[in-house]
């Protein structure tokens, strides 16, 4: 995960998206028990909150990448979904843990609580997960201000630099903090199923490799080596990058010859 930064938000989530939002707390208001027993459900339009232009505009910020992960699905055979980082309908404080209802469903169309996931930490993992450190300071509806939470999960265009919260251990994501590892365990960003992250990091110990090989060597042949290598390694720590977290944690622990 690294830091984004989003920006304005796209028009149709100040209009239709606000319109809707006023809406469904007027729904909650008529009939409040009914979405706190779950028997009554909001019903949340993707035309309106994963609007092309909401789509666009996060695909542009992100690079094309999952916020969580930094997968960079190809397309068109794979595509990253809108994701709710405080989840729309309702919430789970651990994997064990009964479903709360209602969710975040005020936040549904609200540009700061929308980023674009990938499958696996999206529906695969996250689904409605979204710990606090205490859960009794769960805003359980919109008359309840967010501000009172501590969020465990990392926000990845929060504030903070999610590095200070999340290690490496060769290709293996490590939680330097509570947010860190329970970020991890809730978008199972430790699991097996990230191949393509260790398919890279091996990619970047032998370009590595190649520059300590032929560092010094001054030849034709030599020269050009180091200079593909170096680009290799250069490339794989820009944010466009995929798992560039991975790949910057990698190059601060084994630094390349100046
Ligand atoms: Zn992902």
């Amino acid at each position: 995960m690294i830091r984004i930064v989003k920006g304005v938000s796209p028009r149709k989530l100040t209009t239709d998206g606000a319109t809707r939002a006023r809406a469904h707390q007027d729904e909650y208001d008529a009939d409040g028990a009914g979405f706190r027993a779950g028997t009554s459900k909001f019903s949340f339009p993707r035309s309106v909150y994963a609007h092309k232009t909401v789509r666009d505009a996060l695909e542009r910020i992100q690079h094309g990448k999952c916020c969580y992960c930094e997968a960079k699905p190809e397309k068109p055979y794979a595509h990253l979904h809108v994701d709710h980082w405080r989840p729309k309908s309702c919430t789970r404080q651990d994997r064990a843990a009964e479903e709360s209802w209602p969710g975040y469903y005020w936040l549904a169309y609200t540009w700061d609580n929308l980023l674009l996931g990938c499958h696996f930490c999206n529906s695969a993992n996250k689904g409605d997960l979204f710990p606090l450190v205490d859960p009794a300071e769960r805003a359980l509806d919109h008359h309840t201000d967010i501000a009172g939470e501590r969020p465990l999960l990392l926000k990845p265009d929060g504030p903070e630099d999610p590095a200070a919260h999340i290690g490496y251990h060769e290709e293996v994501p490590v939680g330097l903090t509570p947010e860190g590892r329970a970020t991890i365990a809730v978008l199972g960003l430790d699991r097996t199923e990230h191949a393509p992250r260790l398919d890279l990091l091996n990619r970047l110990k032998r370009s590595r490799d190649v520059v300590h090989r032929y560092h010094g060597d001054t030849s034709p042949a030599g020269l050009e080596f180091v200079a593909r290598a170096r680009g290799v390694l250069e490339r794989a720590v820009r944010p466009d990058a995929p798992f560039s977290a991975m790949a910057t944690a990698y190059l601060s622990r084994n630094p390349l010859p100046p």
